[in-house]
């Protein structure tokens, strides 16, 4: 081995701290009971002199083998941890409180690099009258499909939370007024402009939503407040629009509501 000794490798892969555990069996000439000591000491898993048997090193390779496996289950297991601690379990989109967490992350981004955060708080119309026409099942198929069209319907960068029942708030990062007006009806056109088929029934349905975005770095209070005002302006006019609210020094004026037709059409037996 020129250049480097097996000791030193061992120690530069483990000094590399990989994503991914690599398991080390250190194949040697040296055979003194202190070698094996400084290669295991060294970050070796395992440890062969050399000259070797090939069915013993098949076999120990094997035994590297079966810690490996062990070690992607516990780290799949983890992950779907993970994913559960932060991901809401009907939708998949981020629960409530990784929403809240991500949102400071990106106040915080957004203040550093001088650009402004936005937030839409959207609602479902009326959702109480589609539980109570198709069910309680056929209303949770219909929220997690709106909020797959929802998730579809923002910029690749941004996140979609389930925020409360029927509620769910997008973050926007670097988003403009113009951009906040984009995405808002391009998430309202999501869901009006087909019915949302369950398998058992078809349901039209209509969303209103609030919008604010910020750049001189308001609380997550302060936004989410000015969201909450201009969501309740916009089911106030009439639901199924977008209203455009403001955020300065925690106080907030609807500024913009995009007009249309409103209410759900759901179809009745
Ligand atoms: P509005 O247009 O004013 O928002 O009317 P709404 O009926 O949507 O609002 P309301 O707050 O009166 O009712 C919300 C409904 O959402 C009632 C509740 O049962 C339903 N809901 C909340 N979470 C879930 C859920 O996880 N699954 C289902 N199927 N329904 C839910
Ligand atoms: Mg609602
Ligand atoms: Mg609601």
């Amino acid at each position: 081995m020129p250049g480097v000794n097996g000791i030193e490798l061992c120690r530069r892969i483990r000094a590399k701290q990989r994503d991914r555990y690599q398991y080390i069996l250190l194949l040697s000439g040296k055979d003194e009971k202190q070698d094996v000591v400084d290669g295991l000491e060294a970050g070796a898993d395992d440890y062969l002199t050399k000259p070797f048997d090939v069915s013993e090193l098949r076999a120990r390779l094997r035994a590297g083998n079966r810690v490996l496996t062990l070690q992607n289950e516990l780290i799949q297991a983890r992950e779907a941890l993970r994913f559960q601690a932060t991901h809401d379990d009907l939708t998949s989109l981020w629960s409530h409180s990784a929403t809240l967490l991500l949102l400071n992350g990106e106040l915080e981004r957004g203040l550093r690099s001088r650009t402004p955060t936005g937030v839409l708080m959207i609602d479902l119309d009326h959702f109480k009258s589609v539980n109570d026409t198709f069910g309680h099942l056929t209303g949770d198929a219909v929220l997690k499909e709106c909020g797959r069209r929802i998730n579809q319907a923002v910029r690749k960068y941004d996140l979609v939370g389930r925020y409360g029942g029927e509620e769910f708030l997008a973050v926007l990062s670097n988003c403009t007024v113009e951009d906040l007006e984009k995405i808002g009806e391009r998430a309202r056109h999501a869901i009006s402009e087909k019915p949302i088929s369950t398998g058992t029934a078809e349901v039209s349905l209509t969303v209103s939503i609030g919008g604010v975005t910020a750049l001189s770095g308001p609380s997550d209070l302060e936004l989410l407040s000015a969201a909450d005002a201009a969501l309740y302006e916009a089911k106030r006019s009439g639901r199924n629009r977008v209203v455009i609210g403001s955020c300065e020094a925690s106080q907030t004026q609807p500024i913009k509501a995009t007009e249309r037709s409103t209410l759900l059409t759901a179809p009745r037996e």
